[in-house]
């Protein structure tokens, strides 16, 4: 399985060949102040090779007591990073423009969760911003 992926600015991309083996969102602090979100959406692979395609310079890896984040410096993105010693390699799914067959596993960490994080399929759904009326 061959994966694209890229930054919202475009200057960086890069192409993931192999299996992801888990796929996690992540409710911890960390990932939300990562994210600014309610939780992370995490594509792990031990096995899959990460070949960047443009702008592989420029990525800047942050890694705050552990917790490791690349993205790009000019548009912010998240990017796919190697952690614990470069054995795993770290995908954000929003990087990722190709579709992904695998299913989230499961939500972690979900006991940190935001505290406005709580049954959010209820709230209404729009396909775009909503119309004043
Ligand atoms: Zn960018
Ligand atoms: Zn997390």
């Amino acid at each position: 399985m061959k994966y694209k992926g890229s930054c919202l600015c475009g200057e960086i991309t890069f192409e993931i060949e192999g299996e992801f083996e888990s796929f996690y969102l992540c409710h911890c602090e960390r990932c939300q102040k990562d994210t600014g979100s309610a939780h992370a959406a995490n594509l792990f692979s031990s096995k899959a090779k990460l070949k960047w395609l443009s702008g592989k310079n420029k990525v800047k890896t942050f890694n705050f007591d552990g917790h490791i984040k690349s993205f790009c410096p000019n548009c912010g993105s998240a990017l796919p990073n190697f952690q614990f010693d470069g054995k795993l390699l770290v995908v954000p799914a929003g990087s990722l423009d190709s579709d992904i067959y695998l299913r989230p596993q499961g939500h972690i960490y979900f006991a940190n969760k935001a505290n406005w994080d709580k049954e959010l399929e209820k709230v209404p759904q729009f396909d775009q911003l909503p119309k004043d009326e």
